[in-house]
């Protein structure tokens, strides 16, 4: 998390940080500085709070630069506040640092400094790459990085400034993602791609262990071993209107109604791994982090019912990387991350190829470390996302996944020709049946929120696939809308849920498997008795809802009919529906939701 951008270049550096850091706010929103050349040296200006905190107060100064870098923070060590924000300079002035990610021994190496006489200024472990700097910093530039590189143990994205080197600033990267920019009128490093796409689509990946030195007129990247790298420059297909609002209150209303035409593209250009032969294998591990495991759990039952495969297990990475997986070669990890920068995930991508397992990743962000990294590359064509919570993310990944199990599904013989046709078949359809959710029950679900917004707790269920999308629902609810929600197995509730339903409680059932229908409405007529309202969500929903005990108790939203292996794609753009508008009528920040933020790159 953290964004940093830097620019140097023809253009006021100012105004082109500031509006970078915009397109980065996602990242981490609780502070924000820059540092920029001015005559008598560095100058940094860093506010607490949002990026309008310290907006207003450079609207208050005039400042002449050409050059600069900008960071706006998710605090890992040290509260948010002025002090902790980022840049940090050296005690003596004379670097400026930007730093995402964190320093496992920042305790040891300042120790060590503050006996040099070093006077700390904060509680972050970032401003000691900026001590370490000034201490090394002899004038060469490489030499400082590397130095200072080998003494940092974690994981760092950095921009750095020389007070003596005023036409370049350098960066490197270790495990935090850094791209560099190039334009007609300078040059930049950025978190991500949004944050210079108004001036280029032109950027190199750095990798990690590599420096990068920025000039106006060219960069210049180098290894630890001094040896300089010819880097080839890649063009984004991204376009500038998909990183804005385009009219919308938020993005993640922007970004809800963009699925059916990112699925259309995704189930386009999602091509079946020919070269990976999935008969060597005899386990699939599929890990990933918060809705990216949400779309993990929903696969597990997609594989299950297409694959047959005997053993598939559905991870959150960060316990897989600690667990001692029992994974050898002949198993297959897939690997499910937005950004492609996850942390965990990364680590758990480690974890599974130093077992000698195969990796296979399903990753939006193109040139991302996981996309790199991994065996195997299938990427989601959800454009950015910008909206903290994911959406047409979540979606793509759903898209990719029921792919890859129907290709599996027919490579193992489970699935014949006309099977697998019909179900390819199914799955190019969901487009059109989103865009009618979208279409004909916004409004109805619009309305059913305002009435949520007043909750204290609300329950998802759901029984099979349903269950896995009951986890979205809950979590995407709770993310946006800072109400107390859980998702439960329909089966559970009655083993110790059940005594948390009240007068009122909302219970959002979810149904869209004919067979599983009867056991679900018992379960909505178990919290009914006891006092709940339900929304019944899904394909089956709106058939026998007065067969409920009490029926002003149970609302129905009936989604279009749908294969239930695929019905996940459709009842999360309901919930997603739902959980925006219960936040948007209670006036929330949806897009920037207190203490997350987007592409965990951090621990
Ligand atoms: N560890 C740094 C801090 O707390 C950077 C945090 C991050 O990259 O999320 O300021």
């Amino acid at each position: 998390m953290c964004g940093i951008i830097g620019y140097i270049g023809s253009e006021s550096a100012v105004p082109v940080i500031v509006a970078g850091l915009r397109k980065l706010e996602y990242r981490g929103y609780d502070s924000a500085g820059i540092a920029v050349y001015e005559q008598d040296g560095i100058k940094v200006i860093k506010r607490k709070g949002r990026l309008a905190e310290l907006e207003r107060h450079l609207s208050e100064m005039t400042i002449k630069c050409s050059s600069g870098i900008g960071h706006t923070r998710w605090a890992t060590h040290g509260e948010p506040s002025d002090v902790n924000s980022h840049p940090h300079m050296g005690s003596s002035n004379k670097v400026a640092v930007v730093h995402n990610g964190i320093i496992e021994n920042y305790k040891q190496l300042k120790e060590r400094l503050e006996k040099k006489g070093v006077d700390f200024a904060s509680q972050t472990d970032s401003e000691v790459i900026a001590q370490l700097c000034e201490y090394y910093y002899n004038g060469d530039v490489l030499e400082t990085l590397i130095k200072v590189s080998e003494r940092l143990e974690g994981s760092y994205a950095l921009g750095i400034m020389f007070h003596d080197k005023p036409d370049m600033f350098a960066a490197v990267k270790k495990d935090n993602p850094l791209i560099i920019g190039v334009s007609e009128h300078g040059n930049f490093i950025a978190s991500d791609v949004p944050a210079v796409l108004n001036h280029t689509n032109k950027v190199y990946y750095l990798n990690d262990k590599e420096i990068a030195v920025l000039y106006k007129e060219r960069v210049e990247f180098f290894n630890f071993d001094r040896e300089r790298l010819d880097k080839s420059v890649e063009t984004v297909t991204w376009s500038m209107d998909s990183a804005e609002k385009g009219g919308y209150p938020h993005f993640m209303l922007k970004e809800i109604m963009e699925q059916p035409k990112v699925l259309r593209e995704t189930i386009a250009s999602v091509k079946a791994v020919d070269n990976l032969d999935i008969s060597c294998y005899n386990k699939i591990v599929i890990t990933a982090c918060g809705s990216a495991y949400n779309a993990g759990v929903a696969a597990k039952y997609v594989f299950e019912s297409l694959c047959r495969f005997p053993s598939i297990e559905v991870e959150l990475a960060s316990e897989f990387r600690y667990k001692d997986a029992v994974i050898d070669e002949k198993t297959l990890v897939i690997l499910i991350s937005q950004s492609g920068e996850t942390a965990d995930t990364i680590a758990a991508m480690r974890e599974a190829k130093s077992k000698n397992a195969v990796t296979l990743a399903v990753v939006n962000v193109v040139g991302s470390a996981i996309a790199k990294e991994a065996d195997y590359c299938i990427y989601t064509a959800a454009g950015p996302e910008i909206a903290v919570a994911t959406t047409k993310a979540f979606s793509a990944q759903l898209v990719v996944l029921y792919t890859i199990a129907v290709a599996f599904g027919t490579k193992l013989g489970k699935l014949s020709d006309v099977e697998s046709k019909l179900l390819t078949e199914e799955i190019v359809a969901l487009p059109e049946k989103v865009a009618a959710i979208l279409d004909d029950l916004e409004y109805e679900l619009q309305k059913y929120a305002s009435t949520c917004i007043g909750c204290k707790s609300i329950f998802f269920i759901g029984r099979n696939i349903d269950y896995a999308i009951a986890l979205e629902g809950s979590l995407k609810l709770k993310e946006i809308s800072y109400i107390h929600s859980e998702a439960y197995a329909g089966g559970e509730l009655k083993h110790g849920t059940i005594s948390l339903i009240e007068d009122n409680t909302l219970v959002v059932a979810i149904s869209n498997s004919e067979r599983l229908y009867g056991k679900i409405m018992s379960n909505a007529e178990q919290v009914i008795s006891r006092g709940a309202k339900v929304l019944l969500i899904g394909s089956c929903a709106g058939q026998g809802g007065d067969n409920a005990q009490d029926s002003d108790k149970l609302s129905s939203i009936a989604l279009p009919e749908c294969n239930p292996l695929f019905s996940p794609s459709l009842s999360v753009i309901a919930l997603q529906l739902f959980s925006y508008y219960v936040a948007a009528n209670k006036g929330l920040d949806i897009d920037k939701p207190r203490n997350l933020a987007k592409s965990v790159t951090v621990e």
